[in-house]
């Protein structure tokens, strides 16, 4: 095998929130099986991030291999206007079988950030269609993230850092305070109070409220109370304002949860997934919305055609391997891997609570995170990891991890141990 060129990738290949001109070290993955990535130089790293959630199944997985492997003999990929396939088909029917009795209306999209871009638009075309054309802008929340796209990067919090560049020409929309994060025994009525009073002022021009449910992911890994979400669905019936659900990060188990709204037993009217969707291997993601919805858009301006379609919609082989993943889902056994990782986590990282660098450790589902008092040296950070044979990824003040559902105990006590070794350090 060719060495892989790193002079040739730091000067021409930009990578995710990085500079050409100053990049961050890169470290050459040369394959990867089960929740080991291996490197270039025979390193072998115990995955941490699943592949920013979307590995849950571990890598190179036999079923999803051999899924991509069969529809590869078939098709790779044909154009979705006019055509259809099984890969399609068999998926959409998994999406409705295993999302809320109320979600049957599927859009196939090639990414989390279209996913949105698309549940926009499908709420923006049903208020156009039932005649509330003035209902034009969104109703979200702080510390929030939903994509990298326009429409995505306008309900995420421009505070955070990540879009502040664009803030001038990002559409404008509200933003209700973040909710608090603190043990789930006690909530406080009052949260909503500023939610509730945006509500009462704006419902008139609001046309969906979109909200990653009880897990905020990028924006700050955040876990909130199930109540703040029962409050935001029954505010989004007596107000009339549609609930997209940004499932793209906790979707399919993540949480403990098929889905992390299951935790508030509420159904939103759009539902996006992604990540996980396709076990990691292939860039697909969904919008799933009621017949209600679909129903009223059919009625709409347009001949009531829903306004999206790109090229690589619905691509054959990446519905195959995401109707094999499902299936791998449906099998069940996520439920105690989640759980068992959820327990080991809280334990692992406890000690990190004890150092001074620290400002707070806090697990949900499978999601460990430690928040630092100060930003992490990220290239520091990662030749730390890596030197202990574990790869993770810090992001700000937060070392993070939700790795694959099949990690085994040693591999995560590595990682604890890794990221606890890097706290007491005090860096
Ligand atoms: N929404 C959420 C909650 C996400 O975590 C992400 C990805 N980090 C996205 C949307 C965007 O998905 P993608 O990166 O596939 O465009």
């Amino acid at each position: 095998m060719q060495p892989i060129d790193l002079a040739f990738d730091q000067r021409h290949i930009w990578h995710p929130y990085t500079s050409l001109t100053s990049p961050l070290p890169t470290y050459p993955v040369v394959s990867a099986r089960g929740v080991e990535l291996e490197l270039e130089d025979g390193r072998r790293l115990i995955d941490g991030m699943a592949s920013w959630w979307s590995a849950v199944h571990g890598y190179n997985h036999p079923d999803l291999n051999q899924a991509a492997h069969n529809q590869l003999d078939r098709m790779a990929h044909v154009m979705f206007g006019g055509i259809t396939h099984g890969p399609a088909v068999d998926l959409a029917k998994q999406l409705v079988a295993m999302t809320p009795p109320s979600l049957d209306a599927v859009f196939l999209a090639d990414s989390g950030s279209i996913s949105v871009e698309v549940a926009i638009k499908m709420a923006l075309q049903y208020q156009a269609s039932r005649g509330k054309p003035e209902k034009t802008q969104l109703l979200t929340i702080r510390q929030g993230y939903h994509g990298d796209t326009f429409a995505a990067m306008s309900v995420c919090d421009p505070v955070n850092g990540m879009h502040e560049l664009f803030t001038g020409i990002l559409a404008k929309h509200h933003f209700a305070p973040a909710p608090v994060i603190k043990p789930w025994e006690s909530w406080n009525e009052t949260e909503t109070q500023v939610l509730e009073a945006l509500f009462a002022e704006h419902h008139g021009s609001i046309a969906a409220f979109i909200l990653e449910p009880i897990v905020q992911g990028a924006g700050g890994m955040r876990f909130y109370h199930p109540e703040y979400l029962r409050k935001a669905r029954a505010l989004c019936d007596h107000y009339d304002v549609l609930l997209i659900a940004d499932e793209i990060a906790t979707g399919f188990g993540r949480t403990g949860r098929l889905f992390a709204c299951e935790h508030a037993g509420i159904t939103p009217d759009i539902m996006c997934v992604g990540k996980a969707l396709s076990g990691g291997y292939m860039t697909l993601a969904a919008t799933i919305a009621t017949r209600h919805i679909a129903k009223t858009i059919g009625k709409g301006p347009g001949g009531g055609a829903l306004m999206h379609g790109p090229t690589f919609m619905a691509n054959p082989l990446a519905c195959a391997v995401a109707s094999a993943s499902l299936g791998i889902i449906q099998q069940g056994a996520w439920q105690q891997q989640v759980e068992a990782i959820g327990e080991q986590l809280a334990t692992g990282l406890a000690p990190c609570r004890e150092f001074d660098s620290v400002a707070d450790v806090r697990c949900f589902g499978a999601i460990g995170v430690v928040e630092m008092k100060a930003p992490v040296d990220v290239a520091k950070a990662q030749r730390f990891f890596v030197d202990r044979g574990v790869w993770i990824r810090p992001f700000g003040r937060l070392i993070y991890v939700m790795p694959p559902y099949v990690i085994q105990t040693d591999q995560l006590k590595q990682i604890t141990q890794a990221i606890c070794a890097w706290c007491e350090c005090g860096k």
